[in-house]
């Protein structure tokens, strides 16, 4: 069972709290692998997609503004996870160490666990949409 808000529900229910801040982002070997891997661009390995920027800046930038107006699922093991459909391209994929298309999302997941919060570019064509529970509202996800 998947439960999706829409994210003035989000806030108003009071599911979206500040993410962790600068260190708090990789201050895990968990948190700070994922952040390598969505942050450094590879010559060679499977597909991946990593956020286009200063890494430092634009990974943590990119995390507070899903957090700031993304919407919201709950997923059948209570946690929560978000969606921020950008304005531009929010990262690159790779594969075998080539580009292989833009992202335009971003996905945050484990939001509500400070020991595994971590978010990474997807595709818009990757996503689907669901209806608010709450007011009905479709959002993309
Ligand atoms: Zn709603």
């Amino acid at each position: 069972m998947r439960t999706y808000f829409c994210h003035g529900c989000a806030v108003i229910n009071g599911t979206l709290l500040p993410p962790p801040k600068g260190d708090g982002l990789t201050d895990n070997s968990y948190k700070l692998d994922k952040y390598i891997k969505h942050t450094l661009p590879s010559s060679c390995g499977d597909y991946k997609t990593v956020f286009t920027g200063v890494a430092s800046e634009s990974y943590q930038n990119y995390i507070v503004t899903a957090v700031a107006s993304g919407h919201v699922q709950i997923d059948s093991k209570n946690r929560i996870n978000i969606v921020y459909v950008g304005s531009g391209t929010t990262g690159i994929a790779l594969k075998g160490g080539k580009w292989v298309g833009d992202m335009g999302a971003v996905k945050v997941v484990c939001h509500s666990d400070t020991n595994r919060i971590h978010g990474f570019p997807i595709a818009i064509t990757e996503l689907s949409s669901a209806s608010c529970i709450q007011c009905g509202k479709i959002i993309p996800y």
